[in-house]
């Protein structure tokens, strides 16, 4: 066994240790009664932006799916194609009728960054994949076609999220579950390089940071 898996497996122990005591177990409970989060968190594949850690979020508290760029694909009839993140936020949403909803955008996007500055190393199905935020890329290049690289990435990792947002309410069931129980949309960027997290106004679609 390699060092890094080692060091996953020990993890294991230790999580073991914490969860399966006799007294109470977190997981008896959760396995015998299922799960029931009450929030879907769609996050980005980055090591850096594992929502459990960032959130100290227990076992059972969040449904997260993530991916490169936390990016939400509109809403797509079925012919071709794996539609893993539409997927997860219809069992969420459908299934687990969750009451929050919420995108994870942060800063040093790789995915973002992939969007921005296409390269021959950009893998196919990434080259795909990130063209979800496109119109991003446009608006960006359209408003600080000037900048600087890192204003632009940073930028574009805003933007992208928005459109997110708004492809998530492509979905008509997610429409139906705003509309009928109130269900929350949350967009959050954070900033891993300054510690903060900032919140979308869905309104004026403009981001403001959050005291916490
Ligand atoms: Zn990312």
């Amino acid at each position: 066994m390699n060092k890094a898996i080692f060091r996953l497996m020990v993890g294991f122990r230790r999580f073991r240790e914490k969860y399966y005591v006799p007294e109470h177990s977190i997981y008896q409970r959760l396995a015998s009664s299922g799960q029931t989060p009450k929030t879907l968190l769609i996050g980005c594949s980055d090591s850096r932006v594992d929502p459990a850690i960032l959130t100290g979020a227990a076992p059972g508290e969040l449904f997260v799916v993530r991916n490169v760029a936390n990016l939400v694909p509109p809403c797509a009839t079925v012919t071709n194609g794996f539609h893993g993140t539409s997927s997860a936020i219809e069992f969420a949403v459908m299934n687990l009728k969750v009451d929050n909803v919420i995108v994870l955008g942060h800063r040093q996007c790789g995915g973002v960054r992939a969007l921005m500055q296409p390269s021959e190393t950009t893998g196919q199905f990434i080259g795909s994949w990130i063209k979800i935020a496109d119109d991003a890329r446009t608006k960006v290049l359209a408003e600080a076609g000037d900048a600087d690289d890192e204003t632009k990435w940073r930028m574009a990792e805003m933007e992208s999220l928005k459109v997110s947002i708004r492809n998530l309410h492509t979905f008509p069931f997610v429409q139906e579950a705003i509309k009928s129980r109130g269900m929350n949309v949350i967009g959050i960027y954070f900033d891993l390089e300054r510690g903060q997290l900032w919140e979308l106004d869905n309104e004026l679609g403009a981001f403001r940071q959050l005291e916490i």
